[in-house]
């Protein structure tokens, strides 16, 4: 029984080995598999639907927020990667060049994008001429490369699915107004779509986006107690407007500099929700991006298999009509007992079942994948009593992420605290930071945990660096990180 070969018979249990549960997980749902290209994943279409639901939303809250979608092209000048100096040392060594093409040597070469503030900040220097184009605020939708050393599925990938905004401002308190709003967009598509609750904050300047002033993020626990980074802004300053010549005429009649931001999520969701809800027997979907929120299996002796049957694709279409995304399983060839591990290990939030018995009573049974509770509802306006249940799973999911997470957080004095408690226990720990970067990279070092940023509203503040015991500028919050 070999597990490389691509097909999994059984999945690791989480406590055994968690990074082997998760491999497991996502090849047996069949949410994506590897690719010969080394660090790229092919996204099935189980995998890539949840993307597409998790894009349907946060493209409405952008449009709601006054941003359009517009498409940039993938290959960007290497000079314009020279422009601004902190980017260029920042993204260099993970820029793939496209060197040759049409049999000929490129006169400059290509840099497959890593991100677009360059390209943006090009076009936007000739589209921006006086305070009236402002605020300009674009959004896009596309695919990026990193080459990055390190790949884990979905959660660190050299090409991987995102959107970055991209928006231009008359002045700082504008963009900073913006910067902050997206972050707020993205905190509450997490908490509420994704059911997964984070820690909003700011990052230290040692983990800022190569390019920003600042940059801010929200960060989410996974059940092993390492941290990801769910969605970054960033506030630009004028760094990236004074690179590209992005100015405009002023109210006053001046040429001024824009402000501008960038903001980003990408499909590193897809590995976060699966880490932070995925239990033993497989996958475990918030209802609100799950391809097939519904799973029904009609059940019973074949002499009853039609009127069952019959019943149960009139229940469909109500579904359906009602805009429950909602899958039959009627194979007369499987047990209903394996069908029911199998929609449990794909994570499907409901299952509903319908007997003869249930069909002479009125009623059927539905069952959450979180909690295992069976409920019998009456099929009198069924559909209502889905989209009712469907929430009911979605707060569960989030109480239990959120009830996980603050049992896996705990503060520190000192570094030594810091180590101890690492050891003995997964999740997050609070410790004063003097703002010294030498402080940060020796906690690195030796815990092997990063700074994931330091949070607006900390649950303890504290007086002195863990580090070297100076007094604390700041309090931060520290984490091993996927
Ligand atoms: P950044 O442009 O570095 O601020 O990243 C924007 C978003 O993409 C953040 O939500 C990151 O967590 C995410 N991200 C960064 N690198 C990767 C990667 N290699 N694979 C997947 N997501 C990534
Ligand atoms: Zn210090």
């Amino acid at each position: 029984m070999s597990k490389d070969k691509g097909f999994v018979t059984e999945i690791t249990p989480q406590a055994e080995d968690f990074s082997r549960w998760y491999i497991d997980v996502i090849k047996k749902a069949e949410l994506m598999d590897y690719s010969p290209v080394r660090g790229c994943i092919v996204f099935r279409p189980e995998g890539y639907e949840l993307w597409e639901n998790i894009q349907r939303d946060l493209d409405r809250r952008f449009k709601e927020t006054g941003h359009r979608n517009a498409y940039f092209p993938l290959l960007i000048p290497e000079s314009f990667f020279q422009k601004e100096k902190e980017h260029v040392e920042g993204f260099n060594p993970e820029l793939p060049m496209v060197t040759e093409a049409g049999g000929e040597i490129l006169e400059e070469r290509l840099a497959v994008r890593p991100t677009s503030e360059t390209m943006f900040g090009h076009m936007y220097a000739k589209w921006i001429n006086s305070y009236r184009d402002l605020p300009l605020l674009i959004n896009q939708w596309a695919n990026v490369f990193r080459w990055e050393k390190r790949t884990m599925p979905f959660l660190r990938t050299s090409e991987f699915l995102w959107q970055e905004g991209h928006t231009a401002h008359e002045d700082e308190a504008d963009a900073r107004r913006e910067t902050m709003q997206m972050l707020d967009v993205y905190t509450d598509f997490v908490e509420s779509v994704l059911a997964i609750p984070v820690i909003k904050g700011q990052k230290t300047p040692s983990e800022r986006f190569a390019g920003a002033v600042d940059t801010y993020s929200i960060e989410a626990m996974m059940k092993d107690g390492r941290a990801v980074q769910a969605g970054t802004s960033h506030y630009l300053g004028t760094k990236f407007a004074v690179a590209f010549d992005i100015k405009y005429l002023s109210r006053e009649n001046t040429q001024e500099y824009c402000h501008t931001t960038s903001w980003g999520v990408s499909t590193r969701l897809i590995g976060a929700l699966i880490m932070v809800h995925g239990d033993d027997r497989g996958l475990v979907l918030p209802p609100k991006v799950a391809p097939t929120q519904v799973i029904m299996i009609p059940i019973g002796p074949p002499k009853t298999r039609e009127t069952v049957i019959a019943k149960t694709d009139e229940l469909f279409a109500q579904l359906k009509a009602a805009g429950i995304r909602v899958r039959v399983d009627d194979r007369s060839d499987v047990s209903p007992g394996w069908k029911f591990n199998e929609y449990e290990m794909r994570g499907i939030p409901i299952r509903l079942e319908l007997g003869p018995r249930d069909l002479e009573n009125g009623v059927c049974v539905l069952v959450s994948r979180v909690t295992g509770e069976k409920k019998q509802v009456p099929l009198d306006n069924l559909a209502a009593s889905v989209a009712e249940m469907l929430e009911e799973v979605h707060a569960q999911m989030y109480e239990r992420a959120l009830e996980f997470r603050e049992s896996h957080l705990f503060d520190v004095e000192t570094l030594d605290q810091l180590k101890a408690a690492f050891e003995e226990k997964r999740g997050f720990a609070y410790a004063g930071w003097c703002g010294d970067d030498a402080c940060e990279s020796k906690v690195k070092e030796e815990t092997g945990a990063t700074s994931r940023n330091i949070p607006f509203e900390p649950q303890t503040t504290k007086s002195v660096c863990l580090c070297c015991g100076k007094p604390a500028a700041h309090t931060v919050v520290f984490a091993r990180a996927y």
